[in-house]
């Protein structure tokens, strides 16, 4: 029975845009059994980031050091910041039966991959490109150095979506969740989750 009372372990990426966070707090409110995994980084806190919540916030020194204790599942360095996710508390969510997301990026979503292969990956995509931009334009936030650079970044990402289980568009919070609900329920009625009850039934 082991399999099938253990959550999945779930690789949620998606470029800059596509709206992945909004889709995560969507999700929270959701009757669904889910937990969201609290990366470490080295990158600066922005403002209105809290350490414990948001991320774990070290300096490089300690996250190395964490590195050669085998304490992260997969851990990147993304531009000249290190970022990882922690493995036991990974372990101890799916054993309790949560299922755990991983809002993480492309490398690292093929680095759980291989550790992992029994994850479901889901990766978010913006209804087209032209929404795309006008998000991360929307912002307010950009220069056009700056946005060039993003939507480069966010377009690299988007030709390694083919490395994905699932695809799912967020034209609406509230649909691209429900397909993310729905992806979750088949998951879990696969044989390989099912097959300790169909044994149990012989
Ligand atoms: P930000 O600095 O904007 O919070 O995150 C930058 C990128 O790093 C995002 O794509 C985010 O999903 C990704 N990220 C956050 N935590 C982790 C992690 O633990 N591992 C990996 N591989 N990527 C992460």
């Amino acid at each position: 029975m082991a399999l099938r009372n253990k959550g999945l372990l779930i690789v949620f990426s998606g470029p800059s845009g596509s709206g992945k966070d909004t889709v995560l707090a969507e999700l929270k409110t959701r009757d669904i059994n889910m937990k969201q995994s609290i990366s470490v980084t080295t990158r600066d806190m922005r403002e209105g980031e809290v350490d414990g919540v948001d991320y774990f916030f070290t300096d490089v020194e300690t996250f190395e050091k964490n590195i050669k204790e085998d304490y992260f599942l997969e851990y990147v360095k993304y531009g000249s910041n290190y970022y990882g996710t922690p493995k036991k508390r990974i372990e101890e969510l799916t054993d309790e039966g949560s299922d755990v997301f991983l809002k993480i990026e492309v490398e690292g979503g093929g680095n759980v991959r291989k550790v992992f292969p029994e994850c479901v990956s889901i990766f978010i995509v913006p209804p087209s490109m032209d929404e795309l931009e006008k998000r991360l334009r929307g912002r307010g936030t950009e220069t056009e150095e700056s946005f060039n650079k993003r939507f480069a970044i966010a377009k690299d990402e988007i030709k390694r979506a083919c490395e994905y289980d699932y695809i799912v568009v967020n034209d609406s919070v509230s649909l691209c969740a429900d397909k993310v609900c729905a992806i979750i329920e088949a998951e879990k009625l696969k044989f390989s989750r099912m097959k300790a009850l169909v044994d149990d039934m012989n």
